[in-house]
Order: C-alpha cells, then structure tokens, then sequence
C-alpha cells in the first residue's frame, strides 16, 4: 500500500506509532515494533516526506493497524534542507490530518498533497504554494473559500472596493454590508483579492512563479488562517511557525 507518514509518536524503546495517509484507503493510525531497530523490516527510517510502500495487518480485536514492513519508494530531499519548506510541509499535513475523518479514501487529496511534495521540493519561493495549498486542500476537504460573492447581500464582490472576512457567516462581505456587521475580520486590499481569486483557479505550475508583496502576504495569511479556523473549528499549530521562518 503507498503512502506517507504524517505524524510520528515514539512509543517505548523500538516502537513507533504513525499517522499514515494512503493513496487508496486515507487516513489511518499504525503501529510500527521494532521501527528504530529492526533495519531488516524498517530498511529506512520512518519520516514525513518520503512515500513508502507499507504491508499492513491489522488484527481483528485491535484498532490499529500493525506495519509489518515500510520500503521508502521516493523521498523529497530538499524539503528536509530547508526550515521554511519542512514548516509549510508540516502545514500541509496538519491541515490533512485536520481535516480528514479515518476510514474514508481520499484519492484527490492525496494526489494533491504528492503534487504539493513535489513543487515544495522543487521550488525557491513557497509563498505561493503556501496559499495555494490551503485554499485547494480546503477545497477537497469541502470548505472551498468564495472570492466572487458578498456572503450577506449575496452581490458580486468588487476588486477595487475594501472587502473583509466576517466571522458569523465564514465568508467575505462587501463594504456595504461591512456597516451592520457585528464584529469584522481581515480586511483585503484589492492585490490580496486578486492574488486569492488568482490561485483559487491557477495551475500548481503557474504558481511557483507568482509574486505576492510584502504588504499582501501578511493579510493573505491572516485571512486564510481566519477562515481555516471557523471551518476546522480549532486553530493550526504550525501557521506561526511558518511565519516566523517564511523570510529567513
Ligand atoms: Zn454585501
């Protein structure tokens, strides 16, 4: 079975316990004995950004699965060179782990989150792919954002005008709306909107080279971090990781 680990937990000595996403059944919590000592069964360690090909049993009286043997088909090496690709790495990973129930496929976001993999490995500027990720893992997840439509008056959103996010209906609203709203998130500058209506559509190839200022990219985060968590109900740990190291 191929896939990746996501999360990794010692458990005494030699064992380890991992949070795997596999291609074709998605999400699922194993057990790995003997993990840091058994080179016959474990001939590369368990790490996150690597694809592995797992034999997995599971006994019937038992929840977790038990990996029997993990060979490492492909790792991304130069994600492990860089703080800033491993923070948006695990970024990525914990919106998956966040965002998915065990126990249910989830082909077309593991393809994506491979896809991910390999332009984060590949790529210098990852602010791009940063956005991109979270808007299109959310997408598969069922929460893509609206950039086209005021969430109260229900009219089209214009790029020239301030449009912020609201709290109470998880969306953007208008200018206008703006007035009776109770409380007011991340107002977007016209550039951030652009950028977000830019990448809610674009190719992953395209995005590699987009450039985002200075200026927009904090409020491109704040937005994106705000409507993450009103849809995943809880915050992402590793978001102010991510900020602190994004211009080292
Ligand atoms: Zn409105």
């Amino acid at each position: 079975m191929e896939g990746v680990v996501l999360r990794l937990i010692d458990y005494g000595e030699s064992d380890q316990i991992a949070r795997l996403f596999l291609r074709e059944t998605g999400l699922l919590s194993a057990i790995a004995k003997g993990a840091k000592k058994s080179r016959h069964r474990f001939p590369h360690h368990l790490e996150p950004f690597r694809i592995y090909s797992f034999n997995l049993s599971k006994k019937p009286s038992h929840d977790l699965y038990w990996i029997q043997t993990a060979d490492q088909v492909t790792s991304f090496e130069e994600i492990m060179k860089d703080i800033r690709k491993i923070a948006l790495g695990h970024l990525m990973m914990e919106l998956v782990l966040k965002g998915v129930r065990e126990g249910s496929p989830q082909r077309d976001l593991y393809t994506l989150l491979i896809s991910l993999f390999k332009y984060l490995d590949a790529s210098q500027d990852i602010l791009g792919l940063w956005f991109y990720s979270e808007i299109h893992i959310l997408r598969l997840l069922g929460f893509l954002p609206n950039f086209s439509i005021c969430q109260q008056c229900k009219h089209p959103l214009v790029k020239e005008e301030l449009n912020c996010f609201d709290p109470v209906s998880g969306g953007l609203i208008c200018p206008r709306c703006q007035k009776s709203a109770p409380k007011k998130g991340t107002v977007l500058t016209p550039e951030a909107l652009g950028v977000l209506q830019f990448l809610s559509k674009a190719s992953l190839s395209s995005v590699v080279r987009l450039r985002i200022s200075d200026k927009s990219w904090e409020t491109i985060a704040d937005y994106l971090t705000e409507f993450i968590t009103y849809h995943l109900e809880r915050p992402l740990q590793s978001i102010s990781f991510l900020k602190e190291v994004i211009h080292l």
